[in-house]
């Protein structure tokens, strides 16, 4: 990529010096001066480690995350600094994440938590930071050129906003944050020319089989995968007596406890396409989702002559955390092969939209427009802790997401406060509801 960067960027001194824009009756050219100064620049862009803020890295995708980042490191080959490290209150974690990564700062959302972690790493030069604020400021730290964000739930949309008006590549894993903002991230993102990379494997898969499509309209539909969670093929009846602890065993990944449910209710397939329509400027009518078991395909284009393009892998997301990162480039990853034979087969299934209703109502919450989806996500976010902390059934989690989303009128947000008022409206409705 250096040696291609480095031919395009000499292109104009050749045409240059063909023209005789050196001059030969001077006896001497800038030419031989001016290139290798381009040579060194583009070597040292090259060559420069990416220097990360990780917002969520005590979670399952920051863990995997910093694993993801000691093999790049231990390789030499793609350097990456964690330079700033946030969290909620795992503080002990946090405290073992600084002393291995020796970032400049660590922003705990908790403020007792964050005076705990000031006092266990006085000896350290890090700055601990607190609340909202030291989240934001986090995900905007002036010397970090990337923030990945993989905080659980909407507390990311004013982290997320931060980094892309200070300009960071946005690596995004928190896709609740397009779900409930997801205009105004675009516009800030379209306006301040920031990238934002998918973290999540469907979407980062799409954005994989996107890799060199001939633009927009050669696309014709957006396939998303679903594992179908625990309860494939189960009817209401059964799914009335679900508890959380059958709902928190995944079939093929292993993440956070709130995802986990999401996969249960397929309210994570439903935010998912919110996530594609936002991330790829596609109609949620050219979304379609199909249950594939095995979690192999992790999602497809469509083109327009009906060639679809997969992108294929064993369940790690240790590989779409690595693409993300180290984007456009493919490196070693420590994701084991894929072995075909092995599988023998692969399945696809229509999803069951009646036992499963929550993929219908964040579609129709996304059709419905403006706060509907930020509504609808706020809603779920508590009936999912309710339904952890057993005070309501797991088909009470769609009744009052739908309701939530509902009763949300439909207008437009102009400024995040106005997704933070639905959401907060959202809440108190399920928490009214019980
Ligand atoms: P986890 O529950 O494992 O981790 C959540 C992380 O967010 C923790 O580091 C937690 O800190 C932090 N956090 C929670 N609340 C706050 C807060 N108020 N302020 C600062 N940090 C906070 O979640 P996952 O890693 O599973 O998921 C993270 C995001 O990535 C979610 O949006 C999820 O939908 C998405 N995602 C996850 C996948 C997965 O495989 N896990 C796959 C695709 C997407 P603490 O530990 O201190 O509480
Ligand atoms: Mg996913």
């Amino acid at each position: 990529a250096g040696c291609a960067q480095y031919m395009r960027l000499c292109q104009p001194l050749k045409r240059a010096q063909v023209a005789g824009w050196h001059s030969r009756k001077a006896g001497f050219s800038l030419y031989p001066t001016i290139k290798r100064a381009l040579v060194a620049y583009t070597l040292s862009k090259e060559g420069r480690a990416v220097r990360l803020s990780l917002l969520g890295s005590t979670g399952s995708i920051g863990t995997q995350a910093l694993e993801v980042i000691r093999g790049l490191n231990q390789d030499g080959g793609f350097p990456v600094e964690v330079e700033v490290l946030a969290a909620r209150s795992n503080v002990e974690l946090l405290e073992r994440q600084a002393r291995e990564f020796r970032p400049k700062a660590v922003a705990v959302f908790d403020l007792a938590a964050a005076k705990d972690l000031r006092v266990r790493t006085r000896d350290l030069d890090m700055v601990v930071l607190e609340g909202m604020e030291g989240l934001c400021q986090a995900a905007a730290w002036e010397t970090v050129d990337t923030t990945l964000n993989a905080v659980v739930g909407m507390v990311g949309l004013q982290p997320t906003m931060a980094a892309v008006r200070a300009k960071k590549r946005l690596a995004l894993a928190n896709k609740e944050t397009l779900v409930a903002g997801g205009s105004l991230v675009r516009g800030a993102a379209r306006e301040m020319g920031v990238e934002v990379l998918p973290v999540d494997s469907e979407h980062s898969a799409i954005f994989q089989c996107l890799q060199g499509s001939p633009g927009d309209r050669a696309v014709k539909r957006l396939i998303l995968t679903a594992s179908g969670g625990p309860f494939f093929g189960w009817g209401r009846e059964k799914l009335a007596a679900v508890t959380p602890e059958q709902a928190l065993c995944h079939p093929n990944w292993d993440m956070g406890a709130k995802i986990t449910i999401d996969c249960a209710t397929m309210m994570n397939k439903g935010l998912e396409v919110i996530e594609a329509a936002w991330l790829f400027h596609m109609p949620v009518e050219r979304i379609g989702v199909v249950v594939h078991r095995e979690s192999v395909v992790h999602s497809m284009v469509e083109f327009a002559d009906n060639a679809v393009v997969a992108q294929m892998g064993t369940p790690d997301m240790r590989v779409p955390i690595q693409y993300a990162l180290a984007y456009p480039r493919r490196l070693p990853s420590p994701a084991g092969a894929l072995d075909l034979p092995a599988l023998g087969q692969l399945t696809f299934y229509e999803p069951d939209r009646k036992a499963f209703p929550c993929l219908d109502v964040c579609i129709d919450a996304f059709k419905r427009g403006g706060l509907a989806p930020a509504a609808a996500n706020g809603a779920n976010e508590v009936a999912v802790q309710l339904f952890l902390e057993k005070k309501i059934s797991f088909l009470e989690i769609p009744q009052l997401v739908s309701a939530a989303a509902q009763a949300q009128p439909a207008l437009e947000p102009t400024t995040v406060e106005d997704v933070l008022e639905a959401d907060r409206a959202a809440r108190q409705r399920v928490k009214g509801l019980l």
